[in-house]
């Protein structure tokens, strides 16, 4: 099984989407709590970082996309 990793600035999927009708949150805050904004309307809500490793389905739009330049 493969861990999820997100960090800030983000795009993410919930495995429940906002009720109007977006499912792309962006992540704007981190901490013991993490703040994530509908991308569709703007609302923005805060979740247990627990919480939301649980609700978290994907990585949409990486803010820093990995380069692996290894040989
Ligand atoms: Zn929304």
């Amino acid at each position: 099984m493969e861990a999820k990793k997100f960090e800030l600035g983000d795009v993410v999927e919930m495995k429940k989407q906002h009720p109007c009708g977006t499912n792309e949150w962006k992540i704007i805050r981190m901490g013991a709590d993490i703040r994530i904004k509908c991308e569709g309307c703007q609302h923005s809500v805060m979740i247990p970082r627990r919480d939301f490793e649980k609700k978290l389905k994907k990585i949409l739009i990486p803010a820093n996309p990995v380069t692996e330049e290894q040989n």
